[in-house]
């Protein structure tokens, strides 16, 4: 059975005995936090549960890395709501050892897009578009730098409130356990 078919499969039973039931909760954060967090695999429960966070607990935006790369792109839009709209008081950025980020070649992506059909003058176009693609594509080497400037550029935001902490942690994708990057109650 095709992946897509078996999730609307299961939903259908899920809705129908109201396993939902225990999820419900409302859209405002009873822990008052948001959290960016990367999207691996091993983090899907682990982070939550190492962290004493349950459903309705936390708002959590995820992408590849933990990285808020642009003040203005929609990780830091999604804080401002999360702080603004949505009662979150304290920013948390997670990022994670053994990271698929970490180390990400440029090059060898862009080769991997043209194998699957993507030609040299799309690559070409987007470069002359005046975007930086290589620089847009890159990883980073220590996830302790990534999260201290991911960190700052929340920290240094010119909407964010200055009483909002804005926390910086690395988590063990195996452990789940936290090591402590900048604690944003000292710089509150
Ligand atoms: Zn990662």
């Amino acid at each position: 059975m095709q992946l897509l078919n078996e999730i609307l499969n299961f939903n259908n039973t899920f809705v129908e005995e109201k396993s939902y039931e225990v999820y419900q909760t409302t859209k405002f954060p009873d822990k008052r936090m948001v959290v960016v967090s990367c999207m691996d695999t091993r983090l899907v429960e682990l982070l939550p549960r190492a962290m004493n966070l349950r459903n309705g607990d936390f708002k959590l935006i995820k992408n590849a890395g933990a990285v808020i790369s642009h003040p203005f792109g929609s990780v830091m839009r999604s804080i401002l709501v999360a702080v603004y709209e949505l009662q979150a008081d304290e920013v948390f950025v997670i990022g994670h050892y053994q990271c698929g980020m970490s180390n990400v070649d440029p090059i060898r992506l862009i080769d991997k897009f043209k194998e699957r059909g993507i030609s040299e003058d799309t690559i070409d176009t987007i470069k002359y578009s005046g975007i930086q693609i290589e620089k847009w594509l890159e990883g980073f080497d220590s996830v302790e730098e990534s999260v201290q400037n991911s960190v700052d550029v929340v920290r240094r935001h010119p909407l964010m409130p200055a009483d909002v902490p804005v926390h910086g942690l690395v988590i063990s994708p195996e452990t789940g356990k936290l090591d402590l990057v900048k604690d944003g109650y000292e710089e509150k």
